[in-house]
């Protein structure tokens, strides 16, 4: 293909860089200077936040049972807990879903993000109860290396790697030691370790491995990896019996959002307000003020108790006198810029697993998107859409912040594709991309038994949901999990329990 017909390849992008307000210091200050791309944000509100000024805030115009703060999958989820409150759901967005956010292309739908669940999880149980039945992934992850493709990885795959047989049997010797650890016995332990320590004397190919692999799912190469993470993964990627009890639909998990938002707006279409962001909440002694920006006017409402489902690095600049702590800790969670890629072919390219590892390419797999519904009856394929997951560094966040600096990262993507089979060299009919500066928690060292749990501690009227208050990665599951206790918790504090009865209730509901 010449690069004139590139040129003319649609190229779209979407997404937000800032994930809420105020919009992130580091996304103003790109090496170079170029100008960020990145309109519609509420800037004036937003960078009087950040530099923590203390703005005129109107008085208080109505008042709720329950505010929620944010409307991704978790903030979605726990206002369909509480419809019979009086609740209002605030997100920043002119849509719904934040991470779990699903697309379509002529009816056909793709992920921007989340991909998948495992069975019997919270977010495949909130489906079934929603009406949606995720569906099974049944398909061990292949890798792509050295052009060669090479089927279930971790478990048959070890013996066919395109590597030297010494390679290969380091690569059996780390699965077999690792799998020995017991994990749960020494949960704090491994999590406060970097994955590194234990890769030390193995190949390197193992490290480059896990340099794609971490990224992809929780944000972090193996140097900033919690073991505790990774080696819960390698349990279930490498372990036996073998097993995959993954499940999910086209868009991935975005089906889940989109389906809550159906009931959602059917039935509460005035407690839903999308575009608005939200720049202050202060707990008074019997309620909790919530300032947000909608449009250029700047309103302040009440409620009984809050949700906060925003990411804690947001959370830690809107919600006044939060203990020191709690705040440090908020703001010592790492986040990793994440955007992810789809390629649109107008013929089937590739459809011989869901997930597909790449390690050493500019992306580190990508998935078939209608994977699960291909052999459903009735089911047409008319597109072959791939999704394409892209972590990078946070170093890199500014690469982002430019159409050009996107564009670049979707040729990149596009050229390392076509080079990984001969039968890849295929142009597609339009190239999608989604940026999103900061929306996967990093599961470093003593993330997850360090600074989440000093982080998610309620406040008297105030609860921290999102992901970022479960881990240790960032998951669905996680996010419907903070949900379902946060609005537990409401609804014991609206009942006049104390903040600790409810806290003991919440938890014990969920057990
Ligand atoms: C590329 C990618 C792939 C992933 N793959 C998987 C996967 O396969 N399986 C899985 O389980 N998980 C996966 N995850 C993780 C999963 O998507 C998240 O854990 C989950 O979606 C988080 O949901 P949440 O509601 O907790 O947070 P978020 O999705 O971050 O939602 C927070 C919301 O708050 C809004 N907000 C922020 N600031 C404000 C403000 N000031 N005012 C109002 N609103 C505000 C944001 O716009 C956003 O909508 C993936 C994530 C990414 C990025």
């Amino acid at each position: 293909m010449s690069q004139s017909r590139r040129e003319f390849l649609r190229f779209i992008v979407a997404g937000s860089m800032a994930a809420g307000c105020p919009i992130d210091l580091s996304l103003l200050a790109a090496p170079g200077g170029p100008k960020p791309d990145v309109e519609g944000e509420q800037y004036e509100i937003c960078h009087q936040v950040r530099d923590r000024q203390v703005f005129a805030r109107p008085p208080v115009s109505k008042r709720h049972d329950v505010v929620i703060v944010g409307g991704g999958i978790s903030g979605l989820s726990a206002a369909y807990f509480l419809q019979s409150y009086d609740f209002l759901l605030l997100e920043k967005e002119d849509h719904w879903g934040g991470n779990a956010y699903l697309e379509e292309y002529q009816g056909q739908a793709y992920g921007t993000g989340s991909a998948f669940d495992f069975k019997g999880e919270a977010g495949d149980q909130l489906a079934k109860e929603i009406g949606l039945k995720l569906l099974p992934v049944n398909s061990p992850d292949p890798t792509i290396i050295n052009g060669t493709w090479v089927a279930d990885t971790w478990r048959a795959g070890l013996d066919h790697l395109p590597y030297p047989l010494s390679i290969r049997e380091s690569f059996k010797k780390f699965r077999k030691e690792m799998l020995a650890l017991d994990v749960k016995a020494h949960r704090e332990q491994l999590d406060n370790e970097p994955l590194t320590k234990y890769l030390a004397g193995y190949a390197p190919e193992i490290k480059l491995w896990w340099d794609s692999f971490g990224p992809s799912n929780w944000g972090a190469k193996a140097a900033d990896t919690s073991t505790l993470v990774a080696l819960e993964e390698l349990q279930d990627w490498a372990g036996e019996p073998a097993e995959d009890d993954r499940v999910t639909l086209p868009g991935g998990l975005g089906a889940i959002s989109r389906r809550l938002v159906e009931i959602l707006m059917a039935k509460h279409r005035e407690r839903m307000l999308g575009g608005v962001t939200v720049v202050a909440v202060e707990q008074q002694k019997e309620e909790v003020q919530v300032t947000y920006v909608h449009g250029a006017e700047l309103k302040t409402i009440a409620a009984k108790a809050v949700i906060m489902a925003s990411p804690k690095f947001i959370t830690a600049r809107l919600v006044a006198d939060l203990p020191d702590e709690q705040r440090e800790a908020m703001e010592a969670i790492r986040y990793a810029p994440y955007p992810v890629i789809n390629l649109i072919f107008d013929k089937q390219v590739y459809n011989r697993a869901y997930d597909t590892w790449c390690p050493g390419s500019s992306f580190t797999d990508f998935v078939v998107a209608d994977w699960t519904v291909r052999n459903q009856p009735g089911y047409r394929a008319k597109n072959n859409i791939l999704t394409f997951y892209t972590p990078l560094a946070p170093s890199e966040r500014y690469k982002l912040l430019t159409i050009e600096g996107c564009r670049q990262m979707a040729a990149n993507v596009l050229r390392d594709f076509q080079r990984l089979l001969p039968e890849f060299n295929v142009e597609p009919i339009e190239v999608h991309m989604y940026r999103r500066g900061h929306p996967m928690f990093m599961a470093m060292p003593g993330t997850y038994t360090k600074l989440i749990p000093a982080a998610r501690q309620p406040m008297e009227r105030i609860f921290f949901a999102n992901t970022d208050s479960e881990g240790p990665e960032s998951l669905t599951d996680g996010a419907v999990t903070a949900a379902r206790r946060g609005a537990e918790w409401v609804k014991q504090r609206l009942a006049g329990h104390s903040t600790r009865q409810a806290d003991t209730e919440a938890m014990q509901a969920l057990a």
